[in-house]
């Protein structure tokens, strides 16, 4: 059964730093809302973010909530599917993308399976996606630390991320 009950809260991080990124986010967030069992709730504001990884171009970063109908792996099934639509090539690990969609927290569930670790394993030192989550859910507490994503950002050099 993939379809769950209740909707579940959940956040996820989007990123592109190839292609007209502008337009491959608003595409993603217009093909997420469609989806009948999701519901786009709130948006961060957009980022400009010095790549991590091999050198490439400066990344566009943001963060969405979610109410989540689907499972965990359907959710992440859906979010492969849309990076599928808008051109995403998986060359190499951490290379430039047209669109990255991670889940970073699926309620307060955590979970470690071959295909999805939840809460997502690396966002705690990550301020690309610490700094847009502070837009929409600065309270929201990581379940494995019991730290708000406020005090998790706070703790990271965040000199990288500029509003765009
Ligand atoms: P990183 O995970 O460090 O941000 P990445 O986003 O570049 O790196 P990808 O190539 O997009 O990595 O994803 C590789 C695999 O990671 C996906 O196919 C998926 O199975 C797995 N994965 C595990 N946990 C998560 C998660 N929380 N959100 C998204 N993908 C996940
Ligand atoms: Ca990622
Ligand atoms: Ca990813």
């Amino acid at each position: 059964m993939t379809q769950h009950p209740s909707p579940i809260p959940c956040i996820i991080a989007l990123g592109s730093n190839l292609g007209d990124s502008p337009t491959i986010l608003q595409g993603a967030l217009t093909r997420l809302s469609q989806h009948p069992q999701i519901t786009l709730q709130q948006q961060s504001r957009w980022y400009r973010t010095a790549p991590v990884g091999p050198p490439q171009p400066d990344y566009l970063n943001g963060c969405v909530l979610l109410a989540v109908q689907l499972s965990p792996h359907a959710l992440l099934n859906t979010l492969l599917e849309i990076e599928q639509e808008f051109g995403r090539v998986r060359r190499d690990p951490w290379g430039p993308r047209s669109l990255d969609l991670d889940i970073i927290f699926y309620g307060d569930t955590i979970l470690e399976t071959p295909s999805l670790t939840l809460p997502h394993p690396r966002m705690q030192d990550r301020a690309f996606v610490l700094i847009p989550l502070c837009d929409i859910a600065p309270q929201w507490v990581d379940p494995v630390t019991g730290k708000t994503v406020k005090d998790l950002a706070n703790r990271l050099d965040c000199s990288g991320v500029h509003l765009q």
